[in-house]
């Protein structure tokens, strides 16, 4: 399984997600945590990348393009894999787009959350992250109507949107559903098998 989950700051797709990728056994791949993760261990790549995100600001495509394909060639991803917070702008779409048809791969779904900006806000303040300040939230929210959103033109009929207002398990029921219904997973009952 192939899955792409989109959905702006705030709307739980990190929670989502991880989530997901348990029930559907294919590995998370989060570009933010990724970051965040060489950020705090203090590798050259967190450490080119801390400018960027300190100011909500894309990393640039050539160090971003370059994370992604060495992650997703790891023994795990290539079986599948659950993409979150990549692609974020058209540069980045076709540069996949091109890496899975070289790899004779194709997206099995495009997830997309949605949630009014008013629950939006209210969970980024809660969440409480370095790079959530305001001048950092407002930026990343105009990337993502900006550059983000329009990326759903190209992967129209894979788009399965999905109301991510609700209690986390609701919200994950509703995603596995939906999956179901375009038999992308046998019925919802056996990938929620083993969640207890
Ligand atoms: P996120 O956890 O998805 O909100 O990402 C946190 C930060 O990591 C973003 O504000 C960007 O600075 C950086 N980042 C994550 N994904 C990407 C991406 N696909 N392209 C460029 N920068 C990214």
């Amino acid at each position: 399984m192939r899955l792409l989950i989109f959905g702006p700051q705030g709307a739980g797709k990190g929670t989502q997600a991880a989530l997901l990728s348990n029930n559907l056994q294919v590995p998370h791949v989060s570009t933010g945590d990724i970051f965040r993760a060489n950020l705090s261990t203090g590798t050259p790549l967190g450490l080119q990348a801390k400018k960027y995100m300190d100011r909500g600001e894309l990393v640039p495509d050539a160090i971003t393009r370059a994370m992604v394909a060495d992650r997703l060639a790891e023994a795990d991803a290539v079986v599948g894999f659950l993409l979150d917070g990549f692609p974020r702008n058209i540069s980045q779409a076709i540069w996949f787009n091109a890496l899975l048809d070289e790899r004779r791969h194709e997206l099995d779904a495009v997830l997309m959350l949605v949630a009014p900006d008013e629950v939006l806000i209210e969970r980024m303040l809660l969440r409480g992250r370095a790079d959530d300040t305001t001048a950092a939230i407002s930026r990343r929210l105009a990337i993502y109507h900006e550059e983000t959103l329009p990326l759903l033109d190209l992967y129209r009929d894979k788009v399965i949107e999905v109301d991510g207002i609700g209690e986390i398990e609701e919200v994950q029921d509703r995603i596995l559903s939906a999956l179901g219904h375009r038999e992308l997973i046998r019925g919802k009952s056996a990938a929620v098998g083993h969640r207890a």
